[in-house]
């Protein structure tokens, strides 16, 4: 049987092919440090033509095809550990058009998260849909993650952003879906079943995104907190006054890594326990006069213990750097990551069940506590004690998700949140979707990718 490079360029242009050993390293992996990266081949079609090429090419050869962004996804989604040909969309990043009347963004997939927000920001607009890893992720595989991010409460996720999509499915048709409408009843939408697919259903190669307003004046404050408790309290509170256009928080251990990676003092002159992270637009002095009404009354009891005010752009990006620097200062000590969420209603038991699974079962182990409070999502991330090995650790996490998963089950919350399922979930999809869900999701991977090309093996097996 040929060889599935000799199969590549036999019939596509040689200049979109590498098989570069520094490649097959980079391009096989993602930010997880679980999985040996070990592609055939990287492809890297530069228009639509060359991508259905590809797809119609596998689907002939029978070869396992992985898509792949920007490879910051925390779940290895993209990873080729089994011999497959990445298909990265790095090439197709072109900003298509801009139209002023409907304020929508039309792109190819590859273009970078940040470059969205910047163009949207010279037109004095508005991407709203903001993480740490934006410099590197992709539109593409933000779609395909359905990315979430620190802004959620206020603007939604990914999926709401998204008024058309242009993709090519495992089957190697294109599918120009929905094209730029807000409003479409015309039966099933089938841009909603790709946003979120993780590449097992389709290649996004394009995509027309909604832009808003900008927020006017914004300031961000920084709470001191005594325990995990007052952090969903403090929350409460705000909630109920407040429209925010971030609420996040973080432990204390946090700080200590991030103090070390980026060289910043703490946050406050003291250390406190949890730290949250309020962003609000301040609304002619209206909402700051909220904010601080509701501070002093927190403080007297003793819910928030004290504060830093960020008013100009320099002191903002200072205090978000507490808690947007957290997975890059981390990243050496090769964290076992889970992203639960749970409904607000429930964050508070949830939060208390799940600490006792973490302090009884993990009394070896760095725990940290960090996330997106206002959407009801945590991350608990553990730490590889150095004298471990990479699988030794995965093995001692893995005993434990078991009981955490059964947590979320009992809350009906998901044992992914924003992250995506990919390799790193798959066994535990279970605990979020029944039976009768999983048994449609497979058969939908059936309708659009029959030969089972696309991303094999990740968010479920299909037999
Ligand atoms: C420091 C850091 C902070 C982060 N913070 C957040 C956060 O706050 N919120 C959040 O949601 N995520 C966060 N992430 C995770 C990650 O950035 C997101 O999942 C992001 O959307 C992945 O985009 P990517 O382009 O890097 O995709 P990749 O990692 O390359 O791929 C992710 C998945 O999408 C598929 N895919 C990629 N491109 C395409 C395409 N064009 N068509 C079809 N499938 C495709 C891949 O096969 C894979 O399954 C963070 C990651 C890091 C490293």
């Amino acid at each position: 049987m040929a060889l599935i490079s000799d199969i590549l360029f036999q019939h596509l242009p040689s200049e979109i092919i590498s098989t570069e050993k520094q490649d097959l390293e980079n391009y096989g992996r993602d930010w997880t440090q679980y999985y040996h990266p070990n592609p055939s081949a990287i492809l890297f079609p530069r228009n639509i033509k060359e991508v259905q090429q590809i797809v119609l090419l596998a689907n002939e050869y029978k070869f396992s095809v992985v898509p792949s962004g920007g490879r910051t996804g925390l779940s290895g989604g993209a990873v080729a550990k089994k011999k497959e040909v990445v298909l990265s969309l790095e090439k197709m990043n072109k900003i298509i058009s801009f139209h002023e009347a409907d304020q929508i963004l039309h792109v190819e997939a590859g273009v970078i998260t940040e470059t969205i927000q910047n163009f949207a920001k010279e037109k004095n607009l508005l991407y709203p849909v903001d993480f740490a890893s934006k410099g590197s992720s992709q539109i593409g595989g933000n779609i395909a993650t359905n990315a979430g991010g620190i802004h959620v409460v206020k603007y939604g996720l990914t999926r709401d952003w998204v008024l058309g999509l242009k993709v090519i499915t495992g089957k190697g048709e294109i599918l120009d879906l929905n094209k730029g409408l807000i409003k479409n009843a015309t039966g099933y939408d089938f841009r909603h079943l790709f946003i979120g697919s993780e590449g097992t259903l389709g290649i996004i190669v394009e995509a027309s995104l909604k832009l808003t307003r900008s927020p006017k004046n914004k300031k961000v404050i920084l709470f001191g907190i005594p325990d995990m408790e007052k952090v969903v309290s403090v929350m409460n509170a705000f909630r109920k006054e407040l429209d925010f256009l971030a609420f996040e928080f973080f432990s204390d251990n946090t700080v200590d890594y991030v103090m070390e990676h980026t060289q910043v003092k703490t946050p406050l002159p003291k250390r406190y326990p949890f730290y949250i992270i309020l962003e609000f637009e301040s609304d002619e002095g209206k909402n700051t006069e909220i904010v601080f009404s509701l501070y002093q009354k927190l403080y007297q009891k003793e819910w928030i213990l004290d504060d830093a005010f960020a008013k100009d752009e320099t002191s903002i990006k200072h205090l978000w750097g507490y808690r947007e620097n957290i997975s890059v200062s981390i990243s050496s000590c090769v964290p076992y990551k889970n992203d639960l969420s749970v409904r607000i209603s429930n964050i508070s038991n949830f939060l208390k069940d799940v600490d006792e699974i973490v302090k009884s079962n993990y009394p070896r182990f760095i725990v940290l506590w960090y996330g997106h409070i206002a959407d009801g999502n945590l991350h608990l991330n553990i730490l590889k004690p150095e004298e471990l090995s990479i699988s030794d650790f995965e093995t001692a996490c893995k005993k434990i998700n078991p009981f955490i998963f059964e947590m979320v089950k009992k809350y009906e919350g998901s044992i992914s949140a924003e992250h995506g399922v990919g390799l790193l979930k798959k066994e535990y999809l279970q605990y979020s979707k029944s039976e009768e869900e999983i048994n449609y999701m497979k058969q939908i991977k059936k309708i659009f990718d029959p030969n089972g090309i696309l991303n094999p093996g990740k968010l479920l097996d299909v037999i």
